[in-house]
């Protein structure tokens, strides 16, 4: 076999064998294939696309260039959930103690972020002592004994994945929606669970811009899931404006533990009850969604998910103390509010803009490794339909040095207005 035919091939708009995908990816993860003809594959995918079957045959070479977890031993119906990437997104943090309180084992590895506000990952690391580096038989205990784990996706978990994504990334073949669904579907089906609900948000401040980009995008992964074996479902959500009112990790962290005590923001709670109602279906839990989304709702007014959530958060020896009196976590050294200059109904708040400012802030990373701040953000305090007044303060920056006058200019910028009243809409399709 040779690299050239196989990228001649696919320009040439054929359909690639299993062999030859297997090859081009054991070649690039081995060195074998260098990174100008990897560049030049990537470019043919990037126009030409990939059917069906071909980008299943490339999420499972990828998904097989790594580790494997097996969760065989792991008690109970193992889910698992993913977000395309949004800002302002703790949905994980919420929606896994729902589920561990209601007998659904949450068996989830997640990422670093990269750029806007940290990931699931960093969020967590937020809280002092929080350990997302178990290895795999610690993970495996903590789910067999409260059914709830969250930690960093192991070293050797889709390696493929890992160095193609970094090519692509430089090379600008990243929005491929072939090239997403393998990179994505290769690490949720390396990492065990028996049902994946995909969150494949929709907007400014997501990869996918407009539905039917997400809608293309969302069920080409759950038809890879279904060929690989799994239960799928996808809900597309809208990301034109951020999850909830708190950007930021500190501030995230704080507002999921407002939310698991039932008084968070409606719309977060409202996603976590949506995806845990398709889940506890998958798990045979209830007979119908309003069931389902009902007991999960409930956990949150009840105190179950945020005892289960301050069970995990001891379980992965972090100071439980924090979670008990959120106050104790530091807070940023200043605080500035931001005010509407203008009289209307808020009609977005443009997601990415918002990110962007959060990023020049310190809360995420700019490069690989980067620390982060922890303490600064965004915390919206009037949300798309809510009607302002000139001067009416619209959100606070918590910041320390850096980066204030960028994000107030990103800001100002983001808020967008209308005379009539403003209705919105969260969840804008489920693809099962
Ligand atoms: N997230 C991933 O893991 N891969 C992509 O290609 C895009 C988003």
């Amino acid at each position: 076999m040779n690299i050239l035919d196989i990228i001649y091939k696919k320009q040439c708009k054929e359909v690639l064998s299993k062999e030859e995908i297997e090859y081009v990816v054991s070649g690039y993860t081995n060195g074998l294939i260098p990174d100008y003809q990897m560049s030049a594959f990537l470019m043919a995918v990037y126009f030409v696309g990939m059917t069906e079957e071909e980008t299943t045959m490339l999420t499972l070479a990828m998904r097989d260039s790594g580790d494997v977890v097996k969760l065989g031993d792991v008690k109970g119906y193992k889910v698992d959930k993913h977000s395309t990437g949004g800002v302002g997104d703790k949905t994980t943090l919420v929606l896994g103690p729902m589920l561990a309180a209601l007998g659904i084992t949450f068996a989830k590895m997640s990422g670093r972020g990269l750029g806007h506000t940290g990931g699931t990952i960093d969020k967590l690391e937020a809280i002092p002592g929080f350990n997302t580096q178990l290895p795999i038989d610690k993970f495996k205990e903590n789910l067999n004994k409260i059914g709830i784990a969250v930690v960093g996706q192991t070293g050797n978990l889709a390696p493929a994945d890992k160095k193609i994504y970094a090519l692509r990334d430089v090379t600008s073949t990243v929005a491929s929606i072939p090239l997403i669904a393998s990179s994505i579907m290769s690490k949720k089906l390396a990492s065990g669970a028996n049902s994946i609900c995909l969150d494949v948000k929709v907007g400014e401040g997501a990869f996918m811009k407009n539905i039917d980009d997400a809608k293309r995008l969302a069920s080409l992964m759950v038809k890879i899931g279904k060929n690989a074996g799994k239960t799928m479902s996808a809900i597309l959500t809208d990301m034109s404006s951020p999850l909830g009112n708190a950007i930021g990790n500190t501030l995230e962290v704080i507002e999921a533990i407002e939310t698991l005590k039932g008084g968070g923001p409606k719309d977060l709670e409202d996603l976590c009850s949506n995806i845990a109602a398709i889940l506890l279906m998958d798990a045979n839990k209830v007979e119908n969604f309003e069931d389902g989304y009902r007991m999960a709702n409930e956990t949150l007014h009840n105190q179950e998910a945020f005892k289960k959530f301050e069970e995990m958060v001891e379980y992965q020896g972090g100071d439980v103390s924090y979670i008990v009196n959120p106050n104790k976590f530091e807070e940023s050294i200043y605080q500035k509010n931001i005010l509407s200059e203008e009289e209307g109904y808020i009609k977005w708040i443009d997601a990415f803009k918002l990110g962007e400012a959060a990023l020049r802030l310190g809360a995420g990373r700019e490069e690989l490794g980067a620390p982060i701040d922890f303490s600064v953000g965004i915390k919206l305090i009037r949300k798309p339909g809510d009607f302002v007044k000139k001067g009416d303060v619209l959100a606070v920056i918590y910041h320390n040095e850096k980066g204030i006058n960028e994000a107030k200019k990103l800001l100002a910028g983001a808020y967008s207005y209308s005379k009539e009243e403003v209705k919105t809409k969260l969840i804008l399709d489920i693809i099962r």
